[in-house]
């Protein structure tokens, strides 16, 4: 058997295979339109297209697909063969650059928020030689971004790629400042833990619920949920482990960094954290993770649910997106430095994020918007919707010296060209974080933390890095022409922290004293999906992203529509499946069951026997039924006046105030009676055979 490293990559049309197969005048072209986004010219890209085929024919590989990621927030592809027909009746295998380069999908099934139909009908898709081509299942994956005609993104790659040249752009200006010349392009990193539950797959088929909506609609508290906390990092089972050993190999061939593999909270929970990487390969590689732990687990007769609430009662699943900018050169720009002028460098960095999601809390609030994800923040699991920032007592301790004007005095050292001390180092081990900010300083890192666990990671770095290289722009804007730079630096970071410093919270975030303390501070709190995404179209954020390029109005504009409709879809998925479960088989259920009880009690009546029992579950059963069909009709009733309506924005609104809140009212009637009807005679598996399946 081959060791980890010598398969590592080894599916990866990588750096180490190009430079061996590539001329080395094509290699040279080629890392130039990588590391310095140049465009690639044709001759080269059709030596690269050929070299590219050749290794993946040697390995059995017969199609190649352009590789995108559309706003329906998965990853799309339509194989292609490289077979090419020659006069004798036989075929070759062919590749070109202008294919390797350009596809034209027929686009028109995706959404596009209204683009398409203003513009151009067809989309095309065009090689990002930034995220390596890669073998999947005998096919060639070319990462691409997806456009219209017009140019307009209809993906979630190019306004990523976009947001990080804004950044990489803002930020080298910044440095310039600071002296550092050698550094010629800056890049974000991501690290994505990923959390996803596992459970029997047979099981999970007996679930319309978990099989058309990925969350359990129905289901009582199990005796058993997460109260002990003995599932947390607790030993992994046997069939799990068998998962986890086959995902890593897979991933691991692949080129993703798949490092830390655990048990998570709740019964049934698991996370996987790999090393971070630049956040256009992370954003692809997390895509990846995703699809083969579904794939994975449904080999091993399991299946992954990335839902980011699957059950009530118990956590529901997040994503951790660690961030960081880092350069060329290899240092890391939010790890305080070890000089003053690394210092001061950092603190001007830091006080860009700080003011960054002072301002633009609610796109970083949208960026995690989703009907799925609206039901772990600010249920006390995971950060509130409230947006806030968390830095530790020993960076604070530095800001709040900053802002008085004083020496940052922990150790007594000389006093510095930006007015603080040499930053202590910060502690990195993990025991003293704070696990309920949205938005921590881990050390050399801000941990985003407000992720559903289904999500693209994309939106939330595109927001970031976008927002970020804003608060930078308008820093060097101001620096460039200052008459005395550390006079002007010194002010700037003293003016941004006095400003911005209501967004620093490193509190408990799930005390509900924060959430009145955030109300008087005047950050927002935006609770549901339907009450962010109206802050998408904001005339300040519309402002943002044109001036940063990310995003044209129009485009903007285009990304509202979808998300709206996705979350109106989502929910009206939801209220047609809930309706099918009490229509076809709850209800009925709780009738058959009635009737049994009924026979008895009526032969016992007969027989002038005692039948106490018999008539208080009769009764029990009766009035609940019955109250489960008033439930149920008015729910349909109410889905049905949703589906008249037009104005998505209305809909979602119905949506969060009528048919959610009346679904829960169902669901609290049918739970209950789950609770009484024996467990053979109830329709479905139970939490606790869902949760405790898997040994
Ligand atoms: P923790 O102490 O939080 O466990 P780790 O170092 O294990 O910290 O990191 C957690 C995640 O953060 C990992 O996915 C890791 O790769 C990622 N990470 C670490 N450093 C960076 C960085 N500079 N940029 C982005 N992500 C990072
Ligand atoms: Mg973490």
């Amino acid at each position: 058997m081959k060791s980890v490293p010598e398969t590592f990559g080894s599916l990866v049309f990588g750096d180490e295979v190009m430079r061996q197969r590539l001329p080395k005048e094509t290699y040279k072209a080629l890392q130039k339109t990588i590391q310095k986004g140049l465009e690639l010219d044709r001759s080269v890209a059709d030596v690269v297209a050929n070299a590219m085929k050749d290794w993946a024919t040697e390995q059995g590989v017969t199609h190649f697909t352009h590789w995108f990621q559309p706003m329906t927030g998965v990853t799309a592809e339509k194989h292609d063969s490289f077979i090419s027909p020659t006069k004798t009746g036989t075929v070759i295998m062919e590749f070109s650059g202008k294919e390797l380069v350009r596809g034209e999908p027929d686009a028109s099934s995706f959404p596009s928020g209204g683009l398409r139909a203003t513009f151009e009908a067809r989309g095309y898709t065009a090689w990002d030689p930034t995220s390596y081509a890669f073998i999947k299942d005998k096919c060639l994956y070319i990462p691409t971004a997806f456009c219209s005609y017009g140019g307009e993104a209809l993906d979630k790659k190019t306004p990523l790629l976009r947001s990080m040249e804004a950044i990489n752009k803002q930020a080298l200006r910044i440095l310039k400042l600071f002296g550092n010349e050698g550094v010629t392009s800056v890049k974000t990193t991501v690290g994505p833990e990923q959390e996803y539950f596992l459970i029997d797959k047979a099981m999970y088929e007996k679930r319309k619920d978990l099989v058309y909506t990925g969350r359990t609609l129905f289901g009582a508290r199990p005796p058993k949920g997460q109260e002990l906390e003995d599932h947390y990092f607790g030993a992994i089972k046997t069939r799990v482990q068998a998962f986890m050993n086959e995902l890593n190999e897979e991933l691991w061939k692949l080129g993703i960094l798949a490092k830390t593999e655990h048990n998570e909270v709740a019964p049934a929970q698991h996370e996987l954290a790999p090393i971070f990487t630049t956040t256009n390969i992370a954003t692809d590689h997390n895509q990846l993770t995703m699809e083969l732990m579904r794939k994975i687990a449904a080999k091993h007769g399991m299946a992954c649910l990335l839902h980011e609430k699957p059950f009530a009662g118990v956590n529901g699943s997040g994503k951790h997106n660690n961030w960081s900018i880092s350069t060329d050169t290899g240092v890391n720009l939010l790890e305080p430095g070890d000089t003053p002028d690394e210092n001061a460098q950092f603190l001007l960095f830091l006080a860009a994020v700080i003011k960054a999601v002072d301002e633009y809390q609610d796109l970083l609030r949208i960026s995690v918007a989703s009907a799925g994800n609206d039901h772990r923040l600010g249920a006390n699991e995971a950060p509130p919707a409230v947006v806030s920032i968390f830095l530790g007592d020993e960076l604070q301790g530095v800001l709040d010296a900053i802002e008085e004007g004083k020496h940052y005095d922990k150790k007594v050292r000389k006093q510095l060209k930006i007015g603080v001390d040499v930053l202590p180092k910060f502690p990195t081990d993990t025991t003293d974080r704070n696990r309920t900010s949205p938005f921590a300083f881990t050390g050399n890192k801000f941990e985003f933390r407000m992720l559903g666990s289904n999500a693209s990671i994309s939106c939330a770095n595109i927001i970031l890095n976008t927002a970020v290289a804003e608060e930078l722009e308008q820093f060097a804007d101001e620096l460039e022409k200052a008459e005395d730079f550390t006079t002007s630096l010194n002010a700037l970071v003293k003016k941004v922290i006095t400003e911005h410093k209501r967004i620093i919270f490193n509190g408990n975030g799930y005390d509900d004293e924060w959430i009145k303390e955030a109300e008087a501070r005047g950050l927002m709190n935006l609770k549901t999906t339907p009450d962010a995404l109206p802050y998408y179209v904001a005339e300040k954020n519309l402002a943002l992203f044109k001036k940063q390029g990310v995003f044209t109005e129009t485009e903007a504009r285009a990304r509202y529509e979808i998300a709206l409709e996705n979350y109106c879809k989502v929910i009206h998925i939801e209220a047609l499946t809930a309706l099918q479960m009490l229509k076809n088989d709850i209800l009925p259920a709780v009738s058959a069951y009635q009737k049994e009880v009924a026979d008895v009690l009526y032969a016992k009546e007969s027989y002038k026997v005692s039948a106490k029992y018999e008539k208080a579950m009769l009764q029990k059963l009766s009035s609940q039924a019955d109250a489960l069909y008033l439930e149920t009709d008015l729910l349909e009733k109410n889905l049905a006046k949703a589906e008249k309506m037009t104005n998505y924005s209305e809909i979602s609104y119905f949506c969060k105030d009528v048919l959610i809140p009346e679904m829960a009212a169902a669901r609290a009637i049918a739970d209950d009676l789950e609770t009484v009807v024996p467990s053979g005679k109830w329709p479905y598996p139970s939490y606790g055979d869902l949760l405790f399946s898997v040994k």
